[in-house]
Order: C-alpha cells, then structure tokens, then sequence
C-alpha cells in the first residue's frame, strides 16, 4: 500500500504557517508545522518528510543555519528544501540558499498556483523515490535469500556443503598464515537411518534439526558446522593450540548426541561416529584431509559407534588395504570365484533331513577356502553383497531343483539375506522371482533367512517386503535369534514361521543355566506363537538331548553335519532314502 508523503512547514511566525497550510490543503499530503529551527530539526529526525518548506528569516536559528544541519545529517541530508521569503530577488541572497542545500525558492507573497505546481513535482519525485526504493528492498531481500539458499542447508540453517568448503579453504589459508592448527571433525549420526525409515521422514528431519543445535553448543562461535549431508555434519575448529581441545570438542559432541531426543510424544537415542584430521599435520589438501576424517569416522564405527578416532596414518594402510580387498572381491563376482555349500537341517523326531542352508564360500585365488565373516561384512558395506546374494539365489534355487529332479522328495532350501538386500523392497522381490522363475524350483520350497536385528532395523519396509514373500508362497526365517531385541507383541506382527535359535546360546545350554533358561523360554514362546524352531550350532550330544526334552522340532549343526559342498551334500540326501534306513545320528560324518 502506498504512504501519504509528509510536508514539513517551518516558520516563526503562527499566522505563515496556517496560511501556507491553508494553500496546501488538498495537494494529497499530511502537512505538519514548526515554528523554530530546532523543532523543525527534531521532527525531521523522527519522521519521514518529502518536502520542507523553510522561512529564510527566523531568530536563533535561521533557514540558512537549518539547511546546513539538515546536510549535514544522514537521516537529513535528501530532504529537498524550499526557501520561502520575503526578501527581493537579490542574486547573492538566492546563492546563498542554493550553497546551503536548497532546491528551490517561493517568494512572498506566495501564489497558490506556482506554490501548488512546485510541491507537485517533488511529491511526484518522493512517491517515485518511494517506488524505487521498495524495488531495491525487495531485490536485496531476493538476494539475501538466494545467498542464504546458496549457502546454508534449509532443513537446519547450518552451513551446507558448498560453504564448508569455502569456511575449510580459509581455514587452511588461515592456519599457513599464522602458524597454528585446526581440526576438522567428520560426525555420523548412529542408528539415524533406523529411525528415519520406521518413525517416518517427519521425525528424521526433526532429529536432525535438533542434532543440529546440539553440534553448534558444543562448539565456539568462531569455528564452523556445516551439514554435509544426510546424517552427516562436519565441524571445523580453528586456532587450537593442542590436539586436547579437538578432543575434549569431541567428546563434548558425543556426551550431547546420546542424551534422549524427544521427538514427538516419543523418546529415541541415537550417538555419534566422530572422525578427527588435524591440519596442518595430517595434510594442508583440502581432499586429503576429508579423506582423513571420514577414515578415522570408520574407524570409529569399526570400534562399535558412539565414540571418536583422531586420523593416523597407519588408517590409511588399512583404508588401502580394504580398497584393494574390494577390488579383488568384485573380480571375484566377475570370476565366479564363490562356492556353496549347503549344510542340512534335521528334523529331531524323524530324525531325517528335511531341508538345507546355503552358506557361501570364497575360493580365494590363494589357494585358501574363506569364511563369510571374512568377506561378507566387507560385501555388505561396500554394497556388493547384493550381487552376490543374487548370485547365491541363482545357483542355490538351481541346485534344489536338480536334487528334485534328480528324484528327491521336495527339500526345503535355506538362503540368508543381507540387510542390504531389503534396501530396494522392488529390486529384491523381483530377483526372487527371477530366481524360482529361471530355477524352475517351486516357491514352497524356499525359505529364506533374515537375521533378527535386520528385521528390527527394517521394520516396517521389512514386514511389508516379508507380507509380499509370503503371497508368493516363501517361507521366512529369523535367523541368530535371541540375539537381537524382537518383543513378543513385534513377533505376532512378523509374517515368519521359524525361528533360528543363535548359536551362542546353543553353545552353553548345559554347563550356562541362564543360556538353557532362555533356550527353553524361546522354544515355549514360539510354541505360544505358532513357529517352528531350530536350533542352530549343535555340536554335541548333551546339546541334542536338551533341545529334544525341550521339545525343539529341528536341529542343525556340527554335531550331525558340517556345510558340505554340493557332491557331499548330494550323497548325504541320497544315502538317508536308502533302502535300510539308517538314522541320520547313525551316519554322522562329521
Ligand atoms: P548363519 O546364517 O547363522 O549360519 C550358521 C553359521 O553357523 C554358519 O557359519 C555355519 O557354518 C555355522 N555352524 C553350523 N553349525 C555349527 C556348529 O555346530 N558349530 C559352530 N560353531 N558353527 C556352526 P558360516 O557358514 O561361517 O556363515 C556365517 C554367517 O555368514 C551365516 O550365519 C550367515 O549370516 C552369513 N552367510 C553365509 N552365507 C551367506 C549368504 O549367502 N548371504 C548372506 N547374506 N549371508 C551369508
Ligand atoms: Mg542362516
Ligand atoms: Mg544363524
């Protein structure tokens, strides 16, 4: 909405003032009045005028005298002054005026026309003036929100990625310059990704806005931190004159992450993987000494979370050496250098085989059959288990399908699936359907083994994926029971119809009464909940003996059987059909 432009009248005497009111009444201006110098002075400082008209002859101060403060006063000096006077044409007189800032002069006695002409124009200039400067607001304050979206991450204001950049360059510059050191602190947020996938993106963006302000009261105002995206911040410390203030930074950070977030009605936990570069003395390259911290941030995480790691260079060997693994693992998938072997499932009171698990093997160009501990972890951080476990569907389904067609009654085949693999729901379904689709093998057939703490980070997309199995007709299994924090009422909610009973737990069930208390509980609850069990790692006949008082259905383990490679294997299924019945005990061949 446009302003009413202001007139401001000065002069001593009361009976000029309303005469020249009473001429401008109707110009389209508020129109105030003073009668000195000083008050004139004090309104021009609190108000905005488009136009003074000023008497040139007033005691103790004159028009001249105002005019010279007005310009020499910021808030002042614009205001377009028009002298009125008395006083005859006299060129000097009119100089005068003119040096001290006036734009114009009105000569008494004053013509309404000439009086109202002139105040148009500067009214006209004030409106445009006005006009012009609500453009220049409006483009500055575009500009300041471009800048602002340029700069800073909208989620949380911190600075984004391509200010931390140019905050770390000056920190470098900084620290070449006045020979001290920096930190530069990479921060992860632990378990972020588990709460942004079950509570909802909502409640993600809410604890990453609240990480945020926790960050920045940790640190001091000079130093600097930024989002660098997703759940990962990084702070840069400037001007330390020991490695200890990073550290005691560090773990100022950590102490703050752990506490409680309230998001919502409700309460989560979370911490933090920190990561410490020190510059000059790890590197002044800008590239390197990200590197560095995102390293030591690994190492942190390697160590079990919740903590941090100042770089070192020793990291680097292992960085390299875990890079160049990758690269022989990748060949590997291109090679086919990957075995299975399959290690059957028993059935206690029949004691028969009644199914088998796939365990993947590296055959390593060395000679040297390797474990999955030793390389599955690896395929799962840096992604490529999900081929692999593509792979292992592929051979896998294959080979049940040519037991049965070789003429064996429908075995059911056990295949583990990484948590990586429940990333993409789409992609996974459909590589199972590949799989029993190119396999031939009939979807009963098939189980498949989901560990328990991947269902509890997956939760949500995990169930909905597992419900899309189960329309399929394939079966799931919570594998490493017993070591994850399922309840019973997330259970009942589960489509699965098995439960694998951890090793660990196995292993002390008769010399451990808390482990045989908790195997005995499993076994009853799944009873409750209508699951079958297994227990897994059985290696010895005591073992076997409890599980079959306790009532457990199936077994697996040393104790009958080690995994077997495929010839092995095959034998075994086909010398329990033989004609003269041996019990499996009875072939143990382990
Ligand atoms: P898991 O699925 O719990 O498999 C059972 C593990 O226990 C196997 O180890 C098996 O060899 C071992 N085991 C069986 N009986 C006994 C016993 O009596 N005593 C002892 N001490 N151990 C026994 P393995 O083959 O080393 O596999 C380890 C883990 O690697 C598996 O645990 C599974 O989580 C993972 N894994 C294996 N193959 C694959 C795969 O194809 N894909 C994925 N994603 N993970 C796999
Ligand atoms: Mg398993
Ligand atoms: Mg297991």
């Amino acid at each position: 909405m446009a302003i009413k432009p202001s007139i401001l009248i000065v002069d001593d005497r009361k009976e000029n003032l309303l005469a020249l009111e009473g001429l401008l009444e109707g110009c389209g201006a508020d129109i105030h009045k003073a009668s000195s110098g000083n008050e004139a002075l004090s309104l021009l400082l609190n108000e905005d005028f488009a136009l003074v008209l000023l008497d040139v002859q007033m005691p103790e101060m004159d028009g001249f005298e105002m005019a010279e403060l007005m310009r020499g006063n910021d808030k002042t000096r614009q205001i377009p002054i028009i002298f009125v006077t008395a006083i005859s044409k006299e060129q000097h007189y009119v100089f005068k005026g003119y040096d001290s800032g006036a734009v114009d002069y009105l000569f008494k006695p004053i013509e309404s026309k000439i009086l109202c002409g002139k105040v148009r124009v500067f009214l006209e200039l004030w409106t445009k003036k006005q006009q012009l400067l609500e453009v220049l607001e409006q483009k500055s304050k575009l500009e300041a929100k471009l800048k602002q979206q340029a700069e800073f991450d909208t989620l949380t204001g911190l600075p984004n990625r391509a200010l931390f950049h140019d905050r770390l360059k000056q920190a470098l510059l900084m620290v070449e310059r006045t020979k001290t050191q920096g930190a530069l602190m990479f921060i992860d947020l632990d378990r972020f990704k588990y709460i942004n996938d079950n509570m909802g993106h909502d409640y993600g963006d809410q604890l990453l806005v609240q990480a945020a302000k926790r960050l920045v009261s940790c640190v001091r105002k000079a130093d600097t931190v930024a989002r660098f995206g997703g759940d990962e911040f990084t702070v840069i410390i400037q001007n330390i004159h020991h490695e200890s203030l990073a550290e005691l930074i560090a773990k100022k950070i950590n102490a703050e992450l752990i506490k409680p977030f309230k998001l919502g009605v409700e309460e989560v936990q979370i911490s933090g993987s920190i990561g410490i570069t020190i510059f000059p003395h790890d590197s002044l390259d800008f590239d390197e000494l990200l590197k560095n911290a995102d390293t030591a941030m690994y190492k942190t995480k390697e160590s079990g979370r919740n903590g941090f790691h100042f770089f070192t260079s020793e990291m680097n060997h292992s960085a390299h050496k875990r890079m160049a693994f990758d690269v022989q693992l990748q060949a590997a998938l291109e090679l086919e250098e990957f075995v299975i072997h399959y290690q059957p499932i028993i059935d206690i009171s029949s004691r028969r085989v009644e199914g088998v698990e796939a365990l993947v093997r590296w055959q390593h160009p060395g000679g040297k059959l390797k474990t999955p501990k030793e390389f599955i972890p690896l395929m799962e951080e840096s992604g490529l288990i999900v081929p692999l476990g593509k792979w292992v569907l592929k051979k896998a389904t294959q080979q049940a399908k040519k037991w049965f067609d070789m003429g064996l009654a429908p075995l059911r085949l056990s295949i583990n699936i990484s948590n990586r693999q429940l990333d993409d729901n789409d992609e996974f379904i459909e590589s199972i359907k590949n799989a029993l689709f190119e396999s031939g093998l009939a979807a009963e057939s098939l189980e498949l083994e989901i560990t328990e703490n991947s269902m509890m980070e997956k939760l949500n997309n995990g169930i909905e994926t597992c419900d899309k199995l189960k329309e399929l007709g394939v079966k799931i299994s919570l594998d490493d029971f017993g070591t994850g924090y399922s309840s019973i009422g997330l259970l009942r909610k589960l489509p699965i119809e098995k439960l694998k009973i951890d090793t660990s737990f196995i292993n002390g069930v008769n010399n451990d009464p808390d482990n045989a208390a908790t195997v005995a509980a499993i076994i009853t609850m799944a009873k409750k909940l209508d699951l079958a069990v297994v227990a897994e790692g059985v290696e010895t006949k005591d073992q076997l003996i409890f599980l079959e008082q306790n009532r457990c259905c199936k077994v697996q383990g040393y104790y009958f059987f080690k995994p077997l490679p495929v010839d092995k294997c095959t034998n075994i299924l086909f010398t329990q059909e033989s004609p003269d019945k041996k019990t499996v005990t009875e072939l143990n061949i382990s």
